[in-house]
């Protein structure tokens, strides 16, 4: 299927746009999109004798002859995309050819045949209009609802890679609710150069950290390290590489990867080996960002296949190594150009041999991991083997607790082991089913009886054994287990909690907490008593838990200082904003998440996207004064996060709200009353994250299942 969310219904008809010539293509979402999509081009339109066939399943107009196929231009060329929408959603268009008089409406069943046919108004070229997208899948259509905010940002990643490179092309993606006024999300011009549209979608301040790319011959060094011969742009194609970058100056990347576009031939797509390999080559020289990375790539034609997937997203480039190659060049020619850069280069670890390569940044991105690739993955392996033996022995002392409580329940006396000595379960030997155990392949587990079976056992090499099972048996050691689990009033899953309290097993304990404990569980748990004047012990069923009492109480007081609205501060002087339109549209769609965290902030309507907001107010906490940035993350918070909103602060205001939150919480040391106790616990329940402070320090943590202890 084609399309698959709002982004690729959006793509399509944008490409279908763009396939008909136009110059001027607008996207007007509804609701989101989820009412309606409409998409109007000044394109070429659609001739009569196309009507009926159109919106029929693999019908296009793009290819003449089957080989036309592998120079294709157009960005349509498989007649899906149409069809696709008409199974999905109630599709029609108004659409007039440059030759025909009047432009004419048409509408299409849920089989893309045309159902209906009037004369319309219109200037020359084609309005699409999807409404109700996915109402034939209920299930989707209700995610589709859930989630259609994020839906818009994921087509806005897209759309934004499409006015990178449309030059001579105006994209405009407004949205409008229901009962509201038009957003604007998108406009870029129609004829710019790239830092121009840069600057429209992202700001000045975005443009203002990028570098231009060049197309550049790969040198010696990472001709090399692509396994490409010294002939190399003799014998391959020709790779013309141009876009921006951000400068590896420091401050100057971004801190993620969200805002990368590559584009083939004028066809963006999503291709992750540039993209990762982009990212390596930055980081040789600005270890802590990411870069902002528009690039545009031209080959030939013929050495690319956009026929990969069918939302020709994944191209398949011939010449890819050569490809990477030139992209990698460009960068490092960029990066060595400016006069304060220098490479990082790798640093050994005591007692490893010295990296010995000419280029310490081809090194240090070598994909297929050169010299210092294996002294990486060296470290690593131990890493993990030390880290894989310390929980090892962490969860040991369980275990062996464990293992003692199983050894009680009684065992059937252990009759001749088999072959491998292995244990077995006794029992009436009439029952016994013969096992194989088998050596050569991790099939593992076959039952055989017969003659046959066992040939063909031993021409494959297996070995065999002998396991007796009596399913009478299994059946009694369950009820004896079961009983065993009633009558000490355990939950029967006694094996809840294996993490250990130590700091490495911190977020294994947390996992664990969160899934087995529920808010109303901290209003079941008794008080046993106060340990250490620092530390409550409680108990819910068989399981006994040790609360930090300040660290519970700090949290608590936390998340109830960061429910209470921030005073705002007026500014002298309002400032401009310029955010990225879907940071306008967060912001401006939940208005009450950042009043609440002291933000004041006017909106110009009229003005365009990106300069449409001022700040007027920002909050003051204890001598720390927010701002732009503050806003900026506060944002970034918003759209990230999956709870809710209304407590979210920008980590400046959470650090000051913390350390006020500690000062007033009960201390160790103090010893407390019953209620006192009773009190701090119920609090818990009451807690967004009760599971560590605002510091990071655990509040409670597993001690101990007593059923274990009475078992052993
Ligand atoms: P494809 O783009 O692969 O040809 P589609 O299903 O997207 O298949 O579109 C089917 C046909 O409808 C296209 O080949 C084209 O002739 C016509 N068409 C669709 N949208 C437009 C448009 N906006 N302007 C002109 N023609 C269009
Ligand atoms: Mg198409």
């Amino acid at each position: 299927m084609v399309i698959t969310s709002l982004r690729s219904a959006v793509k399509e008809l944008l490409e279908n746009a763009l396939d008909a010539g136009a110059t001027s293509v607008e996207v007007h979402l509804c609701d989101h999109g989820t009412t309606s999509i409409e998409v109007i081009d000044n394109g070429n339109g659609i001739t009569a004798d196309d009507f009926e066939a159109v919106a029929l399943k693999h019908h296009t107009s793009k290819l003449r002859e089957f080989d036309d196929l592998p120079g294709v231009g157009t960005f349509g060329f498989r007649g899906e995309a149409l069809g696709s929408l008409c199974a999905l959603a109630d599709v029609s268009m108004v659409t007039r050819h440059r030759q025909a008089p009047v432009a004419t409406r048409l509408k299409f069943d849920i089989n893309g045949r045309l159902v209906e046919r009037t004369p319309a108004a219109r200037q020359v070229g084609t309005t699409v209009t999807v409404r109700q997208l996915f109402s034939t899948l209920p299930v989707r259509r209700r995610q589709f609802c859930g989630r259609a905010r994020r839906e818009v940002t994921d087509l806005l990643q897209l759309l934004w890679g499409y006015a990178l490179v449309a030059d001579g092309v105006r994209l405009v993606c407004t949205q409008q609710a229901a009962a509201g006024r038009r957003s604007v999300l998108l406009s870029s011009p129609a004829v710019a150069a790239l830092p121009e549209r840069v600057t429209a979608l992202f700001g000045q301040k975005q443009t203002a950290t990028l570098l231009p790319l060049r197309p550049t011959a790969p040198s010696d060094g990472t001709r090399a390290e692509f396994g490409l011969g010294a002939a190399a742009e003799r014998t391959q194609p020709k790779v013309t590489v141009q876009g921006l970058v951000s400068s590896c100056e420091h401050g100057k990347g971004r801190s993620a990867t969200d805002r990368q576009f590559v584009a083939i031939n004028g066809r963006p797509c999503d291709h992750t080996k540039i993209c990762r390999l982009a990212n390596d080559v930055y980081r040789s020289y600005n270890r802590h960002q990411s870069p902002f990375l528009v690039l545009s790539l031209t080959l030939s034609r013929q050495h690319v296949d956009v026929n990969v997937t069918p939302d020709k997203r994944m191209l398949f480039v011939q010449n890819e190594k050569f490809l990477l190659a030139c992209v990698k060049e460009s960068l490092v020619q960029c990066f060595e150009s400016l006069p304060s850069s220098f490479r990082v280069a790798p640093l050994a670890p005591p007692g490893l041999p010295p990296v010995t390569s000419q280029s310490p940044s081809v090194t240090s991105s070598s994909p297929s991991g050169g010299p210092a690739g294996d002294w990486i993955s060296a470290i690593k392996r131990s890493a993990q083997k030390n880290g894989g033996s310390t929980s090892a022995a962490a969860d040991s002392s369980k275990r062996q607790c464990l293992d003692r409580f199983f050894r009680r329940v009684p065992t059937p006396e252990k009759p001749d082991g088999g072959p491998d000595g292995g244990e077995t379960i006794s029992g009436d030997p009439a029952t016994a089913v013969e096992v194989e155990t088998a050596i050569s392949s991790d099939s593992g587990f076959t039952e055989s009886s017969s003659q046959e079976s066992d040939d063909g056992a031993r021409r494959q090499g297996r070995r065999r054994a002998r396991l007796a099972f009596s399913m009478e048996e299994l059946r009694r050691q369950l009820t004896e287990l079961e009983s065993a689990t009633a009558e000490s009033g355990g939950t029967g899953r006694d094996w809840r909690f294996r993490a250990g309290i130590k700091p490495s097993d911190n977020s294994a304990a947390e996992e664990e907490l969160s899934l087995q404990i529920k808010k109303e569980d901290f209003l079941k748990m008794r008080i046993v008593g106060q340990f250490n004047l620092g530390f409550l012990v409680t108990q819910l069923g068989r399981d006994l838990f040790l609360i930090d009492q300040h660290a519970t109480d700090e949290k608590y007081n936390f998340e109830r200082l960061s429910r209470q609205p921030l005073s705002k501060q007026p500014l002298v002087v309002p400032q401009e904003l310029e955010l990225p339109a879907t940071s306008e549209e967060t912001l401006l769609s939940q208005p009450e998440v950042f009043s609440a965290a002291g933000f004041h902030v006017a909106e110009d309507a009229a003005a365009p996207p990106g300069r449409r907001l001022r700040l007027l107010a920002a909050p003051a906490v204890q001598g720390v004064v927010c701002g732009r940035s503050d806003l900026e993350e506060l944002i970034w918070l918003v759209q990230e996060s999956p709870g809710p909103l209304a407590a979210l602060r920008p980590s400046r205001v959470r650090a000051v709200l913390a350390s006020r939150a500690c000062r007033t919480s009960v201390m160790i040391g103090t010893a407390l009353s019953h209620s006192g106790m009773t009190r701090l616990v119920a609090h818990m329940a009451e807690m967004d994250h009760p599971w560590n402070c605002p510091h990071g320090r655990p509040t409670m943590r597993h001690l101990v299942c007593l059923n274990m202890l009475e078992k052993s």
